[in-house]
């Protein structure tokens, strides 16, 4: 080999390694970046605001998309078991997400548009058969969460039944400080247009499904999509399907015909897991006050969300106002956290800092009762009443 030939070898070389290294660190400098707070932790709050946070429940959050292994304490994102462990948390909903359209925005995002998951499945190593299938992506990160249930020795504790919701709260009752998994879709896109793929989700342990993520599926319109329409006939069969295997359906980012669609046909409650109210910050995913008194009457559970296109603010004072302004429409009862966390957001807090949440709610006028009912009791009840 010539030193010329060798050089270019070398710089060759260096390269590929170079290549090799940023493609490693790509999904960890993409949360970085995506996921961010406001406010770095350690947080000092009240220990009554403490106390009222414990036994916490949060209805939405996305960690699971980024690659991280959850059992470790992170310095990038919004949660993990450590951090919600800290908190006092009981119960986090993990949401699986299989597909971004690229340039994603709250108004209009066509289902052709370049996918963000793809490249993140590309660049996180994915296995092969979830490249390209969004069933297959799901199931995957359902096989990651159930991965890490299993290493966590009974720390993180799958709750796919009502038995189960109830073993947690007797082992958190002798001291434990486990913390219930439950699993979510976000956006039917995963059955691909088969009814049958509902099954194959529930058996690897989803109970929680929304119709759409940001654009327009075979179920249904998304607030984000381009027709945004309501429920198609396969949706519609969808609902039933749902409300047969007890699997909660989830209207956020559902468009408006969809939440009345679904709202008109379901027999059993529904949640909207992470939105934000209309009278307080006016985007496209919010909810109207018609909307607030539906979903009252068909006996729903919302989740305030903490980002600032859902309440219009980047503190907790923000998030305590729709909260406010909720519990009037729709009464306390059917509240609920609704985080968010590692959707790609930023947050005013990580999960560390839910104790501000207890302080502002306090300042908007929420009894201590009101609070606890809004941080953990709601949800609670409402899970086991409607898990199988
Ligand atoms: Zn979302």
């Amino acid at each position: 080999m010539s030193a010329a030939v060798r050089k270019i070898a070398v710089a060759l070389g260096t390269l590929l390694v170079l290549a090799a290294l940023a493609f490693a660190f790509l999904p960890a400098l993409l949360e970085a970046a995506l996921n961010r707070v406001g406010q770095r932790p350690p947080y000092a709050a009240q220990p009554w605001a403490r106390e009222l946070m414990k036994d916490s429940v949060d209805l939405h959050a996305d960690p699971l998309l980024w690659g991280r292994d959850l059992l470790q304490r992170s310095s990038r994102g919004q949660v993990d078991l450590p951090r919600l462990q800290e908190a006092g948390a009981a119960l986090q909903v993990f949401g699986a997400v299989t597909q971004a359209p690229s340039g994603m925005n709250v108004s209009r995002n066509k289902s052709d548009a370049a996918d963000l998951v793809t490249a993140l499945a590309l660049v996180s190593r994915w296995p092969r058969g979830a490249w390209k299938s969004r069933r297959e992506r799901a199931l995957y990160l359902a096989q990651r969460l159930r991965e890490m249930e299993e290493r966590s020795n009974g720390q993180l504790f799958p709750i796919r039944s009502r038995a189960e919701l109830l073993a947690l709260f007797d082992q958190r009752g002798k001291g434990s400080h486990a913390v219930g998994a439950l699993l979510a879709l976000e956006g039917s896109q995963a059955l691909e247009g088969d009814l049958a793929a509902v099954d194959a989700l529930y058996d690897a342990g989803f109970r929680m499904m929304a119709p759409t993520h940001f654009t327009d599926t075979e179920v249904s319109g998304s607030a984000h999509g381009v027709a945004k329409g309501g429920l198609t006939p396969l949706g519609r069969r969808w609902l039933r399907k749902l409300e047969e295997k007890k699997i909660m359906v989830d209207l956020a980012h559902a468009s408006p015909q969809t939440v009345a669609d679904v709202l008109a046909l379901a027999t059993r409650p529904v949640v909207v897991s992470h939105t934000g109210v209309k009278a307080t910050c006016d985007s496209p995913r919010n909810l109207s006050d018609a909307q607030l008194a539906a979903l009252k009457k068909n006996g729903a559970l919302v989740g305030i969300s903490y980002f600032s296109s859902a309440i219009c603010g980047t503190d907790a004072r923000a998030i305590a106002r729709a909260m406010r302004y909720a519990a009037d429409v729709l009464g306390v009862k059917h509240l609920a956290l609704g985080s968010d966390f590692d959707g790609a957001v930023q947050t005013p807090f990580d999960v560390t800092g839910l104790p501000l949440l207890a302080e502002a709610l306090r300042a908007e006028g929420f009894s201590d009762p009101d609070i606890r009912a809004i941080a953990s009791r709601n949800a609670l009840r409402f899970f086991a009443a409607q898990l199988p």
